[in-house]
């Protein structure tokens, strides 16, 4: 069971996430429960370090953020000790959650459960601070934000658990954000495959780190509302879903940037020594066009968008570089966002790509860049536009509630 921020964020949700728990425990389970930081608690961390600190040290950073789901964790278990059962708190180091030593986007390496399975054994419920591991250097690493829900795919893996539910603040997964589009619908199951690009393109809702995990390893996910009881939404293989509608969501992300190297010269391996030194500088960069010259010999230009964290990092990083390399001018926009629509069902129809291009066209939205996977159509487009830009694309391909009736065999059949 995994708990997010806003699901322990003061002490009567603490408490109902506390009954839950032992709610599953009377059930008759061995519940290991993972949670995060309460509210925003890792903003206000962070913003702790920036105060002290305009470029904090990586390693110094991660044992502040840590500390963040640890509370939680001890929290907890003091309210599920008072409901009569034993609860038993963790760090990731100590839950065994060994990660390689990038700092502050550390990916899990292995997972030692030997002391999560002893005190399962023993009737303990057992807390893990969510988010946080130690690495090979023996030091403490944070997996990213939104990374309690990778820790919990991953522990749900390694104590071979029926099940990992991840308690969240909406119903489910949903057609879109349903905090953007009013009428978005709960989706009853998503694959895998359609779920990994909804992360990957902003779905905040599971980390791309935990759907990864949880393909590779087969684990079950069930995101769920920790306000009620009602089923939400069971993250499936793509043999298992029912139903391949040709779109399943919209999603969207904001907080993107990006950067232009204009004047670039046209030789074999100038791209390659740009990308190498901006993934050394460990930049994430997403989306990538190069137009090519005109005429041969002529100079090309670069586009790719970087999260606007990044942004600093990646100008650091190219600048230096300009100079060797004959770029002309690094250009940078820092407030770009982005729309996508991902479904299977995609990859058998045409058509999707202009839909969605004239729905964006129809709102006067202009398209900056373009990137398609079989699933998946990202458009970068001004930051102001994507509120708008997902709730026409929603309503142009009918996502809402009731638009998408299972196929009944008797009433569609064509009347005589
Ligand atoms: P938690 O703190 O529980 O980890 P997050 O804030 O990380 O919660 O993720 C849940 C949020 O994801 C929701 O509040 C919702 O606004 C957002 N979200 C974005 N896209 C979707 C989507 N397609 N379905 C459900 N939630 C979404
Ligand atoms: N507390 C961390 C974050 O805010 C991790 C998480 O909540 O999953 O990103
Ligand atoms: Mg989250």
């Amino acid at each position: 069971m995994k708990f997010g921020g806003t699901s322990v964020a003061d002490a009567s949700r603490l408490r109902q996430a506390a009954r839950r728990i032992v709610e599953r425990a009377e059930e008759g389970n061995r519940v290991v429960a993972v949670l995060s930081a309460r509210g925003q608690t890792t903003d206000e961390l962070i913003r702790h370090a920036e105060e002290v600190s305009p470029n904090p040290h990586p390693r110094e950073l991660d044992m502040l953020l840590s500390t963040g789901e640890r509370q939680s964790c001890a929290l907890c278990a003091m309210a599920i000790n008072d409901l009569g059962h034993r609860a038993l708190s963790l760090t990731g180091s100590q839950a065994g959650i060994v990660t390689d030593t990038s700092h502050t986007r550390a990916r899990i390496l292995q997972v030692r459960a030997e002391r999560i399975n002893e005190a399962l054994d023993g009737g303990w419920i057992v807390l893990v601070a969510g988010f946080q591991g130690v690495s090979t250097a023996r030091d403490v690493t944070t997996l990213g934000r939104g990374g309690s829900d990778t820790t919990a795919v991953a522990l749900a893996d390694a104590v071979e658990a029926e099940v990992c539910e991840i308690y969240t603040d909406v119903a489910g997964v949903f057609s879109a954000d349903p905090r953007v589009v009013a009428d978005a619908r709960k989706l009853a199951v998503v694959s895998f495959e359609e779920m990994l690009e909804m992360a990957a393109s902003g779905a905040r809702v599971l980390q791309l780190r935990a759907v990864e995990y949880g393909r590779t390893h087969g684990v079950r996910i069930h995101v769920r509302s920790s306000f009620d009881g009602a089923p939400g939404t069971l993250v499936v293989g793509e043999e298992e879903t029912m139903e391949q509608p040709l779109i399943t969501a919209v999603t969207h992300s904001t907080g993107e940037a990006r950067i232009t190297l204009l004047g670039l010269p046209d030789r074999p391996g100038i791209a390659g020594q740009v990308f190498t030194a901006l993934a050394e500088a460990n930049v994430n960069v997403d989306m990538i066009i190069q137009n090519e010259p005109e005429s041969e010999g002529a100079s090309a230009d670069l586009s790719f968008t970087v999260p606007r964290e990044d942004l600093r990092l990646a100008r650091e990083t190219l600048d230096p570089m300009k100079d060797t390399l004959g770029i002309s001018t690094v250009a940078e926009d820092p407030d770009m966002g982005r729309v996508s629509i991902v479904g299977a069902g995609m990859r058998t129809h045409p058509g999707v790509a202009a839909k969605v291009f004239s729905t964006l066209g129809a709102e006067g939205i202009n398209i900056e860049m373009i990137s398609t996977s079989p699933i998946k159509i990202s458009c970068v487009i001004r930051e102001d536009d994507v509120r708008r830009a997902v709730q026409a694309l929603h309503a142009a391909f009918e996502l809402g509630p009731g638009t998408i009736e299972p196929e009944d065999p008797f009433t569609s059949r064509v009347p005589v």
